[in-house]
């Protein structure tokens, strides 16, 4: 039977993606919503390694499972690396991902397509019962579009221009997005980290 891999997030896009990446692994992907209680996570990590790392040993503590924590979020150089660790809640009390899409824009208005330089960046992080076993990270650069297009993905993905495609990836969908994003890029990396975890375990 296929072991369980908490991963610590109750965000059902993000949760989607890391599946759809993920559909070869050999683990049953299960996350904080298919338990009747979860972890209380205060997101308070100035990076996106640090959150991820410390949502991954909260997870893993607290089911005794094998448990992956992922941060993530757009950093714009025009805004000294803005919304960064705050992508989520860019737009404050009421935020929505249309109301940050609007406050991105507002506040690059004006700006010429040279000077709307963005990165997606993406930290996953493995934890077992014990602590924490690896961190890695992935980005996408791209560009901020004048305006919103298309209707794939979540969060940004309307505003994200991708440079090889000249098109957002909510205009790409999926199987473009899946094969060059920040998130596709720290699995990559972090599926080589749960290998070598397997492989050690086994030695034990
Ligand atoms: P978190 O749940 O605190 O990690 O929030 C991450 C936020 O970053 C999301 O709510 C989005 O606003 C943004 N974000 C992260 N990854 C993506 C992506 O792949 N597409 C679009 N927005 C993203």
């Amino acid at each position: 039977m296929a072991r369980d891999l908490v991963v610590a997030t109750s965000n059902k896009k993000k949760l989607q993606e890391i599946r759809q990446i993920f559909k070869d692994l050999r683990f049953n992907i299960v996350s904080l919503a298919d338990f009747s209680s979860a972890p209380r996570i205060v997101e308070n990590g100035c990076t996106f390694i640090a959150t991820s790392a410390k949502n991954a040993v909260a997870a893993a503590r607290f089911y005794n499972r094998l448990a992956m924590g992922e941060d993530s979020g757009l950093c714009v150089n025009a805004l000294d690396g803005a919304p960064g660790v705050r992508s989520a809640r860019f737009s404050g009390a009421d935020k929505s991902d249309e109301r940050n899409n609007l406050k991105l824009l507002r506040l690059l208005k004006g700006l010429p397509m040279k000077k709307r330089r963005a990165h997606y960046s993406c930290a996953v992080a493995l934890a077992d019962a014990s602590g924490l076993i690896g961190v890695v990270e992935g980005r996408c650069s791209g560009f901020i579009a004048y305006e919103q297009a298309g209707t794939f993905g979540f969060g940004y993905d309307p505003l994200f221009l991708v440079p090889g495609y000249k098109k957002t990836f909510a205009q790409l969908g999926p199987g473009i997005k899946h094969s060059i994003s920040h998130r596709y890029r720290a699995l990559k990396k972090f599926r080589a980290v749960l290998e070598k975890y397997i492989e050690n375990a086994g030695e034990r």
